[in-house]
């Protein structure tokens, strides 16, 4: 997403794009959709787009903006058919503009069909060299895959009679030189069809209507339309559901299988009310604060959790130190992740517009401050100081997760390593710039212990520097170059060191 140089921005990592494949005959397919893409907003605000079939043609509707804005009665209504996909999105490649809202549509060779992912590609540019595109032709990794689609089937239908399978059998000629993350929903005139990378970066899950499937991001999306939790898409695997049922059929060769689901989906991304490796993510969470009170306890009048994230691991927290849990603050509920300020003075104020301090709470108390992550620094320090205002006698910061130093890959927005505050500074360092009394994180083995999965498989890339599938080349040597020189800290650490200095190279980053 763009930041221009007015908007402020909530300093949380950003997800990359929720979707969901519905097959039912007889039902409203299209407002099925939409309500499903309503429960995966969190994953994506930038746009939003369905497509259906009535089993002769495709039709899509898109747009910027979030699902509510982008559907309405009137353009639902030109959504007919009994399959449909949708998607909602938040671009890290391809720029965030109408070109590349999703689904993504190609109609050639008398075959059409549309792709919703949810995901990042680590190859894309070898990929769009090998099929010899010329640069500026695809405009997103998604584009690119829809397109190497296109051209198997056009290379097949030049040979073969149609049978209407020729999706299945083009992607399983293109998914195997895919790399990276990708849990990809597709549709043709008369299949939905859900894949999952070898990985399983990013969740997809199966769920039964009464008269027809569904494919989703998360199982929230299932409830909302009454549908009932079938079991994860496991990694590697694709189906394909039609008038038969659902097939399943495994792509990938067997030695790219190597589960690592993101480990931030159980911290930050997904919704509470999610299961994820059959856990509830909520519950999770609630763990992740016991366990950090465990690891890291203090003496304290109140543990308060920041909204809405950091809340389940404060009250676990509190549970497990026996120290009362309290709100402390109070988020607007209708500002957005992003929002603009119209100037400089009114961007300053911030953190104010989206939470605000409930005095009786924190004033004259030593305070347990809970949060999931910590990515830039700036909205915490800004939060911070609002506490202090506030009344607060002591502030300790507790972290529900390791602190994140490497950039993502796999389709979450981190911003670039020189950004991550975690890659700079040390963790005193950290607590001196946040001004807090104290500052803990979470370790990673509490994390993956708390996700109560017994270590199903994790990417834990972003916290220890161990990629499960390789970087594009150009960028880890960005990375590596990033890491061996001095790193850009914020300005105000920049000055502290004027007359201490603060060392960081390649290797210590690593310890
Ligand atoms: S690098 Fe971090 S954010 Fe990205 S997939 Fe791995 S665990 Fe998730």
């Amino acid at each position: 997403m763009a930041h221009d140089e007015t908007s402020f921005d909530d300093d949380s990592p950003r997800e990359a794009c929720g979707v969901v494949g519905i097959y039912a005959p007889g039902q409203p397919v299209a407002h099925l959709n939409y309500l499903s893409l309503y429960a995966l907003q969190h994953r994506g605000q930038e746009s939003a787009g369905i497509a259906t079939s009535d089993g002769e043609r495709i039709t899509v509707v898109k747009d910027m903006g979030l699902v509510s804005n982008v559907f309405n009665d009137r353009t639902l209504a030109g959504l007919d058919g009994h399959l449909g996909i949708g998607q909602t999105r938040y671009s890290t490649t391809g720029s965030s503009s109408w070109r590349n809202a999703q689904p993504v549509y190609r109609g050639e060779f008398q075959r059409e069909f549309a792709l919703g992912h949810n995901g990042n590609l680590t190859n894309t540019e070898e990929l769009a060299q090998e099929a010899g595109m010329l640069p500026g032709t695809i405009t997103s990794d998604s584009d690119l895959v829809a397109e190497l689609i296109a051209n198997q089937i056009g290379h097949e239908s030049n040979h073969n009679a149609s049978d209407g399978r020729e999706l299945e059998r083009g992607l399983v000629k293109i998914l195997p030189k895919l790399e990276g993350a990708f849990s990809f929903v597709l549709m043709d005139e008369a299949h939905i069809i859900g894949v999952r990378d070898p990985n399983g970066f990013r969740p997809l899950c199966l769920g039964k209507l009464d008269n027809g499937w569904v494919l989703a991001s998360e199982t929230p999306a299932l409830d909302i339309i009454g549908a009932h939790f079938v079991r994860e898409i496991d990694p590697g695997e694709m189906v394909i559901i039609s008038a038969t049922g659902v097939r399943s059929i495994q792509p990938f060769p067997v030695e790219r299988i190597n589960p690592t689901l993101c480990v931030f989906e159980f911290v930050y991304f997904a919704r509470p009310d999610t299961q994820l490796y059959t856990q509830s993510v909520h519950h999770a969470r609630v763990r992740m604060g016991q366990f950090l009170a465990k690891q890291a306890p203090v003496e304290a009048d109140v543990v308060m959790g920041v909204p809405e994230s950091g809340i389940p691991a404060a009250e676990g927290y509190a549970k497990e130190i026996k120290i009362p849990y309290a709100q402390g603050l109070v988020k607007n509920r209708y500002i957005g992740r992003t929002f603009i300020a119209p100037n400089q003075e009114l961007r300053s104020l911030g953190v104010r517009m989206k939470l605000n301090p409930l005095r009786d709470t924190i004033s004259g108390n030593r305070l347990v401050v809970v949060d999931d992550s910590i990515v830039r620094g700036t909205t915490t320090r800004a939060m911070v100081k609002m506490l202090r205002e506030a009344g607060a006698k002591e502030i300790h910061m507790r972290i529900s997760s390791p602190p994140y130093r490497w950039p993502c890959f796999y389709g979450m927005d981190t911003g670039t390593r020189s950004e991550l505050l975690a890659a700079n500074l040390t963790v005193q360092e950290i607590q001196d710039y946040l001004d807090v009394d104290s500052l803990a994180y979470l370790t990673l083995d509490n994390l993956l212990e708390a996700t109560g999965t017994n270590n199903a498989g994790f990417c834990s890339a972003c916290l220890t520097g161990d990629y499960p599938v390789d970087v594009p080349v150009n960028l880890s040597k960005k990375i590596l170059e990033e890491s061996m020189h001095r790193l850009e800290k914020p300005a105000e650490i920049q000055q502290e060191e004027l007359s201490g200095g603060i060392q960081q190279s390649f290797s210590e980053i690593h310890e």
